[in-house]
């Protein structure tokens, strides 16, 4: 399953925040075998977001955005993404009681923010929010799925874990296992000649990623997750191959 991640928040294009939650998802995706294809990040604008679906559901079958859930104006995903798929927003009860209660405790009373942050999109699966009070959602259409979550850290990871993942794995067999190693002392132009027949590898693939003062080598392999033990022993078997050419480099 080919994936792509859609960040949105204009707070993420003029740089007031570190886009934390893509690099979280996209390791999240990696360590179940989806391949994650693109990351974008859009602002809060309809038309734009509205956009970036398009052109997401044109190369992948998976998208899953973050941000926007919220109950103010500048919250759109759920909009956008009921007018792209041509669906209603239906309230969720409990999301609802329990935003008016948080508000009203406080004197507030936010009774159509509350609607807007406890809806989801109708004919979609509900993906609880445990650490907060946006749920988010899976929705599936012609081959098109999507899972929307809220764009707090804390929030995205939660329901990354415990909703997104679970449900994931039952359409991903596949595991990607990843080991790395550190060669120091040797440049990378000579890493590149001494490594050249693992680098043209494709399963598994060896790759170089230089560092300040160091080249990472990582070798991957994909396959079933349940081969797991025979795709470990693949890796292991090329990192030895490796530490026979660099004998000081070690495993982090
Ligand atoms: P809320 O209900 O808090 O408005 P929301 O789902 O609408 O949540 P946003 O308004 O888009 O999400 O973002 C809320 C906060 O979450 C942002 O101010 C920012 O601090 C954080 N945040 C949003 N997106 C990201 C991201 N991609 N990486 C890191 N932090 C993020
Ligand atoms: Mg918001």
């Amino acid at each position: 399953m080919k994936a792509e991640i859609i960040c949105i928040g204009t707070e993420l294009l003029v740089g007031d925040i570190v886009n934390t939650n893509s690099q979280y998802i996209s390791k999240k995706l990696t360590d179940i075998g989806i391949d994650l294809y693109y990351q974008t990040t859009v602002g809060d604008n309809f038309e734009r977001v509205k956009e970036c679906l398009e052109i997401a559901f044109n190369r992948v079958d998976l998208v899953i955005t973050t941000g926007g859930l919220g109950p103010t104006i500048d919250d759109i995903t759920k909009e956008v993404v009921a007018d792209y798929f041509n669906e209603d927003l239906e309230v969720v009860q409990k999301y609802y009681d329990e935003v008016v209660e948080r508000y009203s405790n406080r004197g507030f009373d936010i009774a159509k923010g509350a609607k807007k942050e406890a809806s989801i999109l109708k004919n979609s699966e509900l993906l609880e929010n445990e650490v907060g009070l946006a749920p988010g959602f899976f929705y599936e259409k012609e081959n098109k799925k999507i899972i929307v979550l809220p764009g707090p850290p804390k929030e995205m990871t939660w329901m990354m874990d415990n909703q997104a993942i679970p449900l994931l794995k039952k359409y991903s067999d596949s595991i990607l296992l990843m080991k790395t190693l550190e060669i120091k002392g040797i440049p990378e132009g000579k890493i590149d000649e001494d490594l050249e027949k693992y680098f043209k590898m494709s399963n598994p693939t060896v790759a170089p990623y230089a560092k300040e003062r160091c080249v990472h080598v990582r070798v991957a392999m994909k396959g079933l997750r349940e081969n797991s033990g025979n795709i470990e022993k693949e890796i292991d078997k090329i990192i030895e191959e490796i530490r026979e050419i660099y004998p000081d480099a070690c495993m982090i």
